[in-house]
This record gives C-alpha cells, sequence and structure tokens, in this order.
C-alpha cells in the first residue's frame, strides 16, 4: 500500500504483531481526575490553552526530525479513514512520532515507509548533505570571511539550509515563526487564566522567547522556570539536543577547530524541541522535598567525609526545585519513544545559558510513566525467580523512592576533580557510587526518622533489586548504569545479603542490606579518592563479573521478551 507516493514498510500482519505483541501504553490523566478537579477555574482554563500550545510544539518537533513527518502523517490519517491497514502504521507513526527511528532492540532502525532512511542531520540540515561537503563549505566560508554565519550554522537553534555555494542558518524564530506566533497565542491566553504569580512571569518570558530572535529571553524563561517549586501547574518546553548527528562532527576536522580556536565560536548541537503539560503532585512532591532537606545531615554520615569538601549539599541544592507530576500530555521529543520514554528529567542542561549563567535546575519526576509497566511480564519474571514470599515486596509505586536517593547521591562525596580523574570509568564509579548512596542513605533515615517503617524499608529494597539489578543482556562499558547494577549485584549476592535455592529463586536478608551497601560505599569512596584509573579499572573487573547468576537471569529476561513499542494514552 502507497500514500503520497510512498510504500507501507510492513504488512497488516506485521503491524498487528507489534501493536498488539511488542507494545505497552501509558496513560496519562483526563478531567476525571481528582487533581484536576480541585484546580481553580483559571488553572483548569490555563491548562486548555497548555494543552493546545503542547500540540503545535508536537508540529515543530515532526518537522526538525524529518522532512517528511508532516506530510506523512497527514497522508497516514487519510488513508486510515478507509483503510485499517493505514490505521496501524498511524499508530506505529504516533508511537514512534515519526517516520523512522530506533526501538531500543533491534540494530536497524524502524521505517514506516519502504523508501525513508535515517538522516544524520535530520531535518535540521539539508537532506542531501554529507558531512565532507559540511566541512568543506564550512572551510569555504571560512576563507570568505563569513564567519557570523558560521557561528549561527552551529548553533543550537537554528535551521541550515543551502544557499547557492554557501549554507545559510535560519533562526527557529524565523523558520517557525507562524507556528511560533500560534504557540505565544495560547501561552499569552494561559498566562490571563492561570492564578499563580510565578508561573505567570515564567510565561511571559516564554512568550517573548518565542517571538523575538533572542537567546536571553530563552536564558530568562529558563532561569523563571527551573526556580518554580510551589506552583500548581506544570508546563516545560524542552530542548535537547542528542538527535542532531552532524553539528558535533566539526570537532573530528583539524582546519575547522582551528577556525572556532581563532573566531572562539561555541558549537552546540541542534534542540528538539518538547512539551510537557501536568499538574503538580504537592502530596508526593513534599515526600521529594523530604529527603532533600536530609542532605547536610547526609554529608556527614558519607564514609571518608573528613578527606574531601562536599560542595553541592548547601548552595547548588539551594537552585534544585524538584516536584513529581501527574501528565496531561507529553509531546514533540518526549513522544518520540523510540526505545524508551523517560521517567524524570533535570533541565536546562549544561549547555543552555541560563545555567552557564548561574541559573537553577529543575527536576520533574512523571508519575504516570513510573506507575504504567508491562505488569504481566513482571508477574511472570516474579514467578520464575524470586522466592513467593517476597512477591508481595514489589511496589512500583515504592521505586521513586530509589530514584530520588539516587539523584541526591550524586550531591554527595569526593567532588568532579576526584570523579573525572577516573577516565573511562568516571562514569561507571559514580553511576554506582549513586545507587548505593541511595539504598544506603534510605536505611540510614528509616532508623532516625519514621519516614520509612519495615515493610516500606523492605518493598523498597525489593522493587530495586528486582526492578534493577535483575539485567537483561551483559553489559557494555559504554552503558555506565547497567555496568554499575551488575557491581551492586554481584556484591550483595557475594555478601549473602541475596541468595537462590534449590529451585533457583532469589530471596533476601533484609537485615544486612544497609550495611551491607554501606560497606561497598566505603569501597567506593576509596576508588574516588584513589584518583587513579587502575583503581577504578580493578575495582570493575572484580565485581562487574558476568557469572552463573547474572547469566541466568538474562536468559530468563530474554525468554519473556520485551515490548519496545509506547503508546502515549491521551485523555485531555
Ligand atoms: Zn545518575
Amino acid at each position: 500500500m502507497k500514500i503520497d507516493g510512498y510504500e507501507l514498510n510492513y504488512s497488516e500482519e506485521q503491524l498487528d504483531f507489534m501493536l498488539k505483541k511488542q507494545m505497552r501504553s501509558v496513560e496519562l490523566v483526563s478531567k476525571d481526575f481528582d487533581g484536576y478537579k480541585s484546580l481553580s477555574e483559571g488553572d483548569k482554563k490555563a491548562l486548555e490553552h497548555l494543552v493546545n500550545a503542547a500540540y503545535l510544539i508536537n508540529d515543530v518537533a515532526l518537522e526538525q526530525d524529518n522532512p517528511l513527518n508532516l506530510k506523512l502523517k497527514e497522508g497516514l490519517e487519510r488513508a486510515s479513514l478507509k483503510s485499517t491497514h493505514a490505521e496501524k502504521a498511524l499508530e506505529l507513526f504516533n508511537s514512534l512520532n515519526g517516520v523512522i527511528g530506533y526501538n531500543g532492540i533491534d540494530q536497524e532502525p524502524i521505517r514506516i515507509f519502504k523508501e525513508i532512511s535515517l538522516l544524520p542531520g535530520r531535518n535540521f540540515y539539508p537532506n542531501d548533505m554529507s558531512v565532507e561537503e559540511f566541512h568543506r563549505i564550512l572551510i569555504e566560508m571560512g576563507k570568505r570571511g563569513e564567519i557570523d554565519e558560521i557561528r549561527k550554522i552551529l548553533s543550537a537553534r537554528t535551521m541550515v539550509r543551502r544557499s547557492g555555494k554557501s549554507l545559510k542558518a535560519i533562526d527557529y524564530t524565523e523558520y517557525f515563526a507562524s507556528v511560533f506566533a500560534e504557540i505565544a497565542q495560547e501561552l499569552e491566553a494561559a498566562a490571563y487564566y492561570c492564578t499563580e504569580p510565578a508561573f505567570k512571569e515564567y510565561l511571559k518570558w516564554q512568550i517573548e522567547a518565542l517571538r523575538q530572535n533572542n537567546p536571553d529571553m530563552d536564558m530568562l524563561a529558563d532561569k523563571s522556570w527551573a526556580a518554580l517549586q510551589d506552583t500548581c501547574l506544570e508546563f516545560t518546553i524542552s530542548r535537547e539536543n542528542y538527535e542532531d548527528e552532524i553539528t558535533g562532527t566539526v570537532y573530528d576536522n583539524p582546519d575547522i577547530i582551528k577556525l572556532l580556536g581563532e573566531y572562539n565560536i561555541n558549537v552546540v548541537a541542534k534542540d528538539t524541541l518538547g512539551c510537557r503539560v501536568g499538574i503538580v503532585n504537592k502530596q508526593a512532591t513534599e515526600k521529594i522535598l523530604i529527603s532533600k532537606k536530609m542532605l547536610p545531615s547526609l554529608a556527614t554520615w558519607m564514609p571518608y567525609k573528613e578527606q574531601y569538601v562536599q560542595h553541592n549539599v548547601d548552595e547548588d541544592n539551594l537552585k534544585q526545585t524538584m516536584v513529581d507530576v501527574d501528565l496531561i500530555a507529553l509531546t514533540g521529543d518526549y513522544a518520540m519513544c523510540r526505545g524508551g520514554i523517560t521517567a524524570a528529567q533535570n533541565l536546562p542542561n549544561n549547555d543552555k545559558i541560563s545555567v552557564q549563567t548561574g541559573g537553577g535546575r529543575r527536576n520533574v519526576y512523571h508519575r504516570q510513566i513510573r506507575f504504567s509497566r508491562d505488569e504481566e511480564r513482571e508477574q511472570k519474571l516474579l514467578e520464575k525467580l524470586v522466592d513467593p514470599t517476597l512477591h508481595a515486596y514489589v511496589d512500583k509505586s515504592e521505586i521513586i523512592v530509589f530514584v530520588i536517593g539516587h539523584e541526591n547521591g550524586h550531591s554527595l562525596g569526593p567532588g568532579s576533580s576526584y570523579q573525572n580523574s577516573l577516565g573511562m570509568y568516571k562514569h561507571i564509579i559514580e553511576e554506582h557510587k549513586a545507587n548505593v548512596i541511595s539504598i544506603a542513605s534510605i536505611t540510614e533515615i528509616a532508623k532516625k526518622t519514621n519516614d520509612f517503617n519495615r515493610e516500606r524499608l523492605r518493598k523498597i529494597y525489593t522493587s530495586w533489586i528486582v526492578g534493577n539489578l535483575f539485567l537483561r543482556a551483559k553489559p557494555f562499558l559504554s552503558q555506565p548504569h547497567r555496568v554499575a547494577d551488575l557491581i551492586e549485584f554481584n556484591y550483595l549476592l557475594e555478601s549473602k545479603a541475596i541468595w537462590f535455592d534449590d529451585a533457583k529463586k532469589m530471596h533476601i536478608d533484609f537485615d544486612i542490606i544497609g550495611s551491607t551497601m554501606y560497606k561497598l560505599l566505603e569501597e567506593t569512596i576509596r576508588v574516588q579518592l584513589s584518583k587513579s584509573v587502575e583503581v577504578a579499572s580493578e575495582f570493575i573487573n572484580r565485581w562487574a563479573t558476568w557469572g552463573e547468576w547474572p547469566r541466568y537471569i538474562a536468559g530468563i529476561q530474554q525468554e519473556l521478551g520485551s515490548k519496545p513499542y509506547i503508546k502515549i494514552i491521551t485523555n485531555f
């Protein structure tokens, strides 16, 4: 079957299999949700406009991602009125939020249409331009003195097109002028209705950022957004640059590197826009903030604390806001579910001016994504690998406690000069440290406060071990989080904090999980304090072994299969 001249890549049977057997759904909240009903009338009205803005931003992201996205989405929508085949292809399109993208499992990208291939420069750059040609043109432009244009071409906020023998950069505010104007209008209406001054203030800057070709407006919008802590509405326009594979290649070319240095040109990959709308869950957010308040006392609990200064515990954290959000809409980059969907996000990223000029960050946790998991598969996994007495302790709503502990863990311990001296192993050791701090500190907090009773602590431990440490495959060194999980699994196993019985079912010794993790934390901090690549490498070789049990678990995981596609169900 053809849509606008492009042949569908999958038969209806293949699509049936992908949609029915390989897709899971994430359901966002509706107007029946209590948190929505309790909003003021003004904030409810504001939400309508914020959601409209979110869908407009989706069109921007589709245009940035692939030149055929908008046209073929429309074609699929038209064809699906008459054809179930097209309807199913549209559902797969909506999951990838594009005509092509990886699914996180297959080596080759999933393409909705036969003729389409993945463009390294997405639609940010001319579609027929190779990396070699890009470099050649930049060098020629340099010789002709077109430095200002080169600066714009290598910035995060331009679409680049051919212009004779040169390239020209079009600022997003110009390339997307008409849709940005519509978005700004929606935000203006939202700002009019919403009841909270701080949120209104943020929207005001965001509107200016959409209307003016002026990065300072983005900076001001980012700064006021990052400071939002007590508002009830959540609205984010995300700008992250993981898609563009062309801009960064200039660092492979010595002639261009020379040019960059000579004229002090800043290189940042292109931002893809995403949009998130939701309602801040105040009760759940309160819980997150409790752990933030614990940081100063945890700093004194850290091993070898007298040997380093813990910088992050005070100043930086004052500039870190955190909220737990019930989601209403996810569009653009957020909805490009290409191998996963993000469960929490800390923005702005380091490449943004607001952060470089002292602005804070805001960490937003996504409740509906955390809650939506493949329950049938999880149950089967438990039956195969975990002693039945532990099944009741697996509780996905407790995973947030571990995640928060992990994020806080990055703020504790030796600073970046220690971390960076471990070279290629720095990420593994740092992520591992954050995990271990999380579990050990939760145990410590439980001893001192009433926040976690015995049952709850057991749920946190069990959910963490089953949810994170049961790996699906042997991790590569380039997967720091997974290597860290493997280290912790092996350490627990060797310390007999977990063990497997003759029926190959796991048991947990709850009484020693906390102390075992604190011992491991001591060893981990010693590795960072050593500033030695060799010590780090020895530690990883010692603990990240792919032994009998990780192998057995991965075998079961593979047997159970997985669901790489995600359907976001919007009910608003
Ligand atoms: Zn981390």
